[in-house]
């Protein structure tokens, strides 16, 4: 078969563009021809070696595309679909999996860190895992569903309602996609972050309040959000141990921390504010198949915008580039054209 070009990872800092065969999609899968791929922290940490991956490894999980051919069992009429790949494929089959909790399956299959990715020109993928959209919806909004999910989930796990107030710490993409799903479902937002422009892109995302935060400011700030009264909620979205501690510092009594960021240190907690306080501290990693894929492509064809958080274009080619820049200078996301 003929061969397609991806970007491999080979070792930390080694990413090239090779030729590699097509994969065929087996029964129940389709293969899909891929448009635009978002890039990611986490491909970032895995450029980077911060996490081990197999190496050769096929990068990218936040896929655009086409469907260009039905495996077996697959109907034939999903041949021409526009699709997002969920690239999140959980065993179906574990403790967890069977309560609807996919997103703490154990045994996963993530595209793009322990399975081949998106950053190619092709990939297979389970057909309940690549979605039908609008060919109307423009590719900014698009590429965007999958971090979006991940919002939607966190906000889910919040249990967050209209008229309530949440607190943001963090914003790259993920606090930014939050921050402006929190305005659609009329939450209000308190976006808080290091970096002044991020700040003024989540004012644009419908923060009611933000921020930048300094070493020295932070202690007082946390304690004006916890007195306040009007923040219940504090999303950790900076991925730093600082960041959480911050977080729990800044939840009020009876409020909840929702953790997304993956800071790997320890970080100090004091049983009996947590006790005492009733503050409840959860985790949410990516989401749940299929709810939080479906609601999320229910927001995006009902008219929520998300496609100005993306500011930068790189060629397939120039892969090296958007990783070593997304990691560094670029405050906005960073999205790569395959096709
Ligand atoms: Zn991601
Ligand atoms: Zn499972």
């Amino acid at each position: 078969m003929t061969p397609m070009r991806a970007a491999r990872l080979h070792a930390p800092r080694d990413v090239r563009v090779d030729e590699v065969p097509v994969p065929t999609p087996q029964p129940g899968e389709v293969l899909v021809r891929l448009d635009r791929v978002g890039v990611c922290g986490s491909d970032v940490h895995l450029f980077r070696g911060d996490r081990p991956a197999a190496y050769p490894l096929i990068m990218g999980h936040e896929g655009l595309g086409w469907v260009e051919a039905a495996g077996g069992g697959v109907s034939p009429d999903r041949v021409g679909d526009r699709v997002v790949v969920e690239p999140n494929v959980p065993c179906g089959v574990c403790a967890w999996c069977r309560r609807g909790r996919g997103s703490i399956c154990p045994n996963k299959r993530s595209l793009g860190v322990n399975a081949p990715g998106v950053l190619a020109e092709y990939v297979t993928i389970p057909s309940s895992h690549a979605w039908a959209i609008d060919e109307s919806l423009p590719w900014q909004e698009a590429v965007l569903i999958e971090p979006l999910a991940v919002a939607v989930h966190a906000l889910s796990v919040s249990r967050l309602e209209p008229g309530d107030g949440a607190v943001v710490l963090g914003c790259g993409a993920i606090g930014l996609l939050l921050t402006q799903l929190l305005a659609t479902v009329r939450v209000n937002a308190y976006a808080i972050d290091l970096d002044l422009r991020r700040v003024e892109a989540a004012r644009r995302a419908g923060a009611v309040e933000a921020a930048v935060m300094t070493g020295e400011a932070a202690p007082g700030l946390a304690e004006r959000l916890r007195r306040d009264g009007a923040w219940s909620v504090v999303f950790e979205c900076s991925g730093t141990a600082s960041g959480a501690a911050w977080c729990l510092d800044a939840a009020p009594r009876g409020g909840t921390v929702v953790l997304l960021g993956l800071a790997v240190e320890t970080i100090p907690l004091q049983p009996l504010r947590v006790v005492r306080e009733g503050i409840t501290v959860v985790g949410s990693i990516i989401y749940d198949h299929p709810d939080d894929f479906r609601r999320t492509i229910r927001l995006v064809h009902d008219g929520m915008r998300v496609g100005h958080l993306v500011e930068h274009e790189f060629s397939l080619q120039e892969v090296e580039r958007a990783l070593v820049d997304a990691g560094g200078v670029l405050a906005g996301k960073a999205v790569v054209r395959v096709r």
